[in-house]
């Protein structure tokens, strides 16, 4: 359908700035694609439109969560320890349900279903070592009408009998599945996924950077997020010089790789992960929820590192990008704080909204296509009553831009999330 909507648009310019409608304009054609933003009323020019007047509700890009996983949605908000003890007594357990069918379909639609809830248009996600679930995955993110980048676990060390994969095996069924997704639609790909350097053999982790150059699917991983893993990882490869090296040895580092978390890095590792053009995924929610450490953000955008935000479910307890922009300030408030203000500033409200859409679009080298509001990209965008985040409703005094924005991060819930359109189909 070719449209026209009238709101309160907030887009991001830059990492720095935020671009404020005030009202704007945003033209879809029946295409999917934004053919105007602005602040001209465009009723003329595009005559034959349907017209939406949601003065009174903002609109702005849909989020892009650039790290979770399928599987352990069903226990977010159960932390327990930290990192290792999870992944065993959590983790690996809800996982091996995955071989089932049933289990797969079931936890797929609510997965993605929620992920649209709360204004989740775009996603990288990690599903289970198990072809079928992986497959399962797809079709439902397919249905749900997501942008959605997904993978199969891989693991073929180090970790339970039960999820203990033949590393050829392994291989095979990701070629088979890249084959059959990666680019499905314009929307879905495929994500190669070895789960982190631990539980992946070195030859698996070698073949999984070949078969990424030749197919031009993505890579994600885990790196740097707690200190036993990092000491556990040195141990089992001697050999190399940090852990960032180890992924880097065995090629896996590039402009389609994503590295979750990366707390640790130390400057050798920064410059590695900068000169390769890895992106990395920055997951406060998890990192304080497993008791992982902070994330030096302000030092890492300084060096240059390219980053957007992951909810991390279900090391997150949450798939919000509200929540998880909330948390990625408040860490790194804590941060300046602590580190008596040589990690200042802290992150800003337009930067915490930059990471949740246009950088993470980045991440995911979308930026094309999604992000932020521009004509010629693909229709991707929220309407959202921010007015529900006011106490005094209609009647707030504090109704600027900034403090809009303020109140949508701090106290934005998915209930004020009406409506949902990817590529210009709504979606909820
Ligand atoms: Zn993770």
């Amino acid at each position: 359908m070719n449209a026209i909507y009238k709101a309160l648009i907030f887009s991001p310019k830059n990492e720095h700035t935020l671009t404020v409608l005030n009202p704007g304009y945003l033209v879809v054609s029946k295409t999917g694609l934004m053919e105007y933003v602005g602040k001209k009323d465009p009723r003329r020019k595009y005559k034959g439109y349907k017209f939406f007047d949601y003065s009174d509700r903002l609109i702005c890009p849909g989020f892009v969560d650039t790290h979770n996983h399928l599987p352990q949605y069903a226990f977010a908000g159960i932390g327990d320890k930290d990192l290792l003890p999870w992944l065993e007594n959590y983790t690996f357990p809800r996982e091996k349900m995955f071989a089932k069918k049933e289990e797969a379909q079931k936890s797929a639609k609510i997965f993605f279903g929620d992920l649209i809830k709360n204004g989740t248009t775009t996603t990288l996600t990690y599903a289970t070592i198990h072809k079928s679930a992986t497959d399962i995955a797809f079709q439902a993110a397919k249905k749900a009408g997501l942008r959605a980048v997904i993978g199969k676990v891989m693991m073929d060390q180090n970790s339970p009998a039960y999820l203990t994969e033949n590393t050829r095996q392994s291989l095979a069924d990701c070629q088979e599945l890249i084959e059959k997704w990666h680019g499905h639609g314009g929307r879905l790909f495929y994500a190669l996924t070895p789960r982190f350097a631990i539980t992946c053999s070195f030859k698996l982790m070698e073949a999984v950077g070949k078969m990424a150059r030749e197919t031009g699917a993505y890579i994600q991983t885990h790196l740097s997020e707690n200190l036993g893993e990092i000491a556990f990882t040195k141990k089992l490869f001697p050999k190399y010089r940090n852990y960032t090296d180890v992924y880097d040895k065995a090629g896996l580092l590039g402009p389609k790789t994503i590295m979750a978390h990366c707390i640790y890095l130390g400057e050798a590792e920064q410059k590695r992960i900068k000169e390769t053009g890895t992106k990395i995924s920055h997951c406060p929610t998890s990192n304080r929820f497993l008791s992982s450490g902070i994330m030096p953000f302000r030092h890492y955008r300084q060096t240059g590192l390219c980053m957007g935000l992951g909810t991390d479910v279900a090391g997150g307890y949450s798939l919000s990008m509200l929540n998880e922009m909330k948390e990625a300030i408040e860490n790194s408030k804590l941060l300046a704080v602590f580190s008596k203000g040589k990690m200042a500033p802290p992150m800003t409200l337009p930067e915490a909204f930059y990471l949740a859409t246009l950088g993470g679009a980045k991440v995911l080298s979308m930026e094309k296509q999604t992000g932020s509001l521009e004509a010629g990209k693909q229709a991707d965008f929220l309407v959202i009553d921010h007015r529900k985040a006011d106490p005094a409703r209609q009647k707030s005094l504090y109704m600027k831009p900034e403090q809009i924005l303020s109140k949508l991060i701090y106290r934005g819930t998915a209930e004020m999330i009406e409506q949902v359109f990817v590529g210009g189909k709504k979606l909820n």
